[in-house]
């Protein structure tokens, strides 16, 4: 499978905590198969607590961009979905529901994460947890910060994202040619 960015290099398979996801070692862009998102779900999983901090809550903030590159598993064009007033924009493919990830939207979302935790009020339960999340941001020199970073946007992409679905679709379905 190409990069659907650089179109020279193949994508390759790095595994993250169990999880397979496709990156391009000259580009560094992402790409997540459907199926590579069905995270198994673990309680005991901290990471999940992210998701109150999620970028994706409000589908009416959901914007469709017009298209992008070609999906790198079938061909067919990506769109280009925005956020709200965030410059995080994710490709995806409405044929296989995969998402792709240039390498800075990665560190937009980490930023935009980074400005939610400091600027909402948030629940005494996960303040904690808010403050070592914001702990872990800022210090990335901690080896394995991107590997987490992956991890915790897979997961929003996954439970929220995704499941935004039908939403995306429609918005898509309404694209001037
Ligand atoms: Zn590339
Ligand atoms: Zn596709």
């Amino acid at each position: 499978m190409k990069c659907p960015k650089c179109k020279l290099e193949d994508l390759k398979e790095v595994e993250i905590n169990g999880v397979k996801i496709d990156r391009c070692e000259y580009c560094g862009g992402l790409w997540f198969d459907k199926d590579e998102l069905k995270i198994t779900r673990d309680k005991r999983d901290k990471d999940l607590s992210w998701l109150d901090f999620d970028l994706w809550e409000d589908e009416s903030k959901l914007m469709a961009n017009g298209k992008s590159v070609d999906c790198p598993r079938d061909g067919k064009p990506l769109f280009k979905i925005k956020y709200g007033n965030t410059d995080v924009m994710v490709d995806i493919c409405l044929d296989c529901h995969g998402v792709w990830l240039d390498r800075n939207e990665l560190d937009k979302i980490i930023a935009e994460l980074k400005q939610k935790i400091n600027s909402e009020t948030i629940p005494e339960y996960i303040s904690d947890l808010g403050k070592e999340i914001a702990e872990l941001i800022s210090h990335p020199s901690k080896a394995d910060v991107e590997l987490r970073h992956i991890m915790i946007v897979m997961k929003m992409l996954e439970y929220r994202f995704l499941a935004q679905h039908p939403k995306i679709a429609e918005l898509i379905s309404v694209l001037p040619d």
